[in-house]
């Protein structure tokens, strides 16, 4: 069947069990759900946003006996295009589905639609002082099915890890229209396979999820935004050492270089005070110690980082609103870079005692390829998940920049494979990463990925041709 027929088949049958406002089928209308924040784009088939995990259930039966694809989506704010429309996919989107139960203060967990922002969820945790610690710059944008279906990191996983230890309950829906109440929130079950762990980071691949329980823990108190200038990587590592025995607690150690600042200063107009600028910059999140004087602690701390000559200036945050400020210097890169040209994101991982010595090989390799794009250096140091930006020069024609991201891609996986690394920390595999997974993976695990994929989905329709291909 063509496209159009399919469209015709689809609505017709639709009509008849489902609302009408429940879909969208205008090329206009839909096109803003063709792609992500990749700038990848294509022409949805129909788009359905349901309210209920019942309208959900019944448009993926539907487009299963029809044979139609099907490509859940949130807030599209996906680094890797695993939202992204190929070929006139049908388009699932779970926005309107955003409702935030109240907080279970006994069992310290909140329910919520898998359409929720992630903010949202967020502010609603901490009327109780409690936290959904999963922190990104997209934050305001994203959405809880989103986080999920990415395993998403973020600048607090040194702290508390992937988005998969912050679950104890999914409701999912299958390709066949089948609801299934994964784990009930319990704590503990040691009954079988973790599901759960399964349909986490699966990008959408193996069944749509449609509500969450989320575990919280309590906030932080006591915070303190630590903001230094460094001359070097090296620097930035010694400064993390010392940081590991530091009398705090750190909640988050992000790195960016002089250039990244740069883009956020002029393009968002944003400021540094720092008095002496330099090649690399940390900010740190610290919670301090709850003992007695624990500022005088830091004091000392800080004035054995300064005696060392470990770091060229550094300041604290005497308020929320300079924590704030501090905050949207790191937060603001990916905009600001963003903004008016083409970015190749790489979002590597390492051990974190490899992260210098990769970089450092990185931008030999880049540099030594004389490309004409320039490279923008950010990331999660804390983790091992250093962010490797190409970005296009005015300069520079659009194909041009395709060709030489291609070229030194195939270079910077080998590198990474030399240093036993992954060729994605966080923002999942989609499309862009498609053909480097086998890099990470073994024959062996992806002949179980394979099963995995069919066991849900037997007519390969949820979100077909990314992470894997099945052949
Ligand atoms: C400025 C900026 C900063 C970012 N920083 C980070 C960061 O620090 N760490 C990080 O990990 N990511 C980061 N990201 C990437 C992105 O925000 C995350 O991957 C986020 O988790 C995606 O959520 P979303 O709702 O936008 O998902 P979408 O982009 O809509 O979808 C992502 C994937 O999930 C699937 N999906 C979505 N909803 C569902 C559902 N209900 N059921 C099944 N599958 C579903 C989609 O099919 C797709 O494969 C950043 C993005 C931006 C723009």
């Amino acid at each position: 069947m063509n496209l159009n027929l399919k469209k015709q088949k689809l609505i017709e049958v639709i009509k008849g069990i489902l609302p009408n406002d429940i879909f969208l089928s205008s090329i206009e209308d839909c096109a803003p759900y063709g792609g992500d924040w990749t700038r990848l784009t294509g022409d949805p088939l129909l788009v359905f946003l349901p309210k209920t995990t019942e309208q959900v259930s019944l448009i993926l039966k539907t487009c299963n006996e029809l044979k139609i694809a099907v490509i859940p989506s949130g807030g599209r704010t996906g680094l890797s295009g695993g939202a992204v429309v190929i070929n006139g996919e049908v388009v699932l989107c779970l926005s309107r589905m955003n409702k935030i139960s109240s907080v279970d203060n006994l069992g310290r967990t909140i329910r919520v639609q898998a359409g929720a922002i992630t903010e949202a969820v967020h502010e609603a945790a901490a009327k109780e002082g409690l936290l959904w610690p999963i922190d990104l710059a997209s934050k305001g944008t994203c959405e809880v099915g989103g986080n999920l279906s990415t395993n998403a990191g973020g600048v607090k996983v040194i702290r508390y890890g992937m988005t998969r230890k912050w679950v104890s309950g999914l409701q999912i829906v299958l390709m066949n229209g089948d609801v299934i109440e994964l784990n009930r929130g319990l704590e503990k079950n040691n009954t079988g396979y973790d599901l759960i762990q399964l349909l986490i980071g699966a990008e959408g691949t193996l069944a749509v999820i449609t509500e969450a329980t989320l575990k919280l823990v309590r906030l932080p108190q006591k915070e303190k935004v630590l903001f230094f200038s460094l001359s070097s990587l090296l620097a930035v590592s010694q400064l993390f050492e010392k940081a590991r025995k530091g009398p705090f607690e750190i909640l988050a150690f992000e790195f960016f270089s002089q250039r990244c600042l740069t883009a956020v200063i002029t393009k968002l107009k944003r400021s540094s005070k720092l008095q002496k600028p330099s090649e690399f910059y940390v900010l740190m999140e610290i919670e301090m110690g709850l003992g007695t004087e624990p500022e005088v602690l830091l004091e000392s701390w800080l004035e054995e980082v300064l005696a060392a000559h470990v770091v060229v200036d550094g300041l604290m945050s005497q308020s929320s609103a300079e924590k704030r400020e501090i905050w949207g210097l790191r937060e603001g890169i990916t905009e600001s870079i963003s903004l008016t040209n083409e970015v190749r994101k790489y979002d590597t991982a390492v051990a974190v005692d490899k992260v210098v010595p990769f970089i450092e090989e990185a931008e030999t390799l880049f540099h030594s390829m004389k490309l004409q794009s320039e490279l923008y250096l950010f990331g999660h140091f804390g983790d091992g998940s250093p962010h490797l930006n190409i970005v296009r020069r005015d300069t520079v024609d659009h194909e041009t920049f395709i060709n030489e991201c291609d070229i030194f891609e195939k270079e910077l996986y080998l590198l990474l494979k030399k240093f036993g690394g992954s060729a994605s920390a966080e923002h999942g595999v989609g499309l862009l990463k498609k053909s480097w997974v086998e890099l990470s993976r073994t024959p062996q695990e992806m002949a179980i990925f394979r099963a995995i994929k069919t066991a849900f989905d037997p007519q390969h329709l949820l979100n077909p041709n990314k992470v894997f291909s099945l052949l």
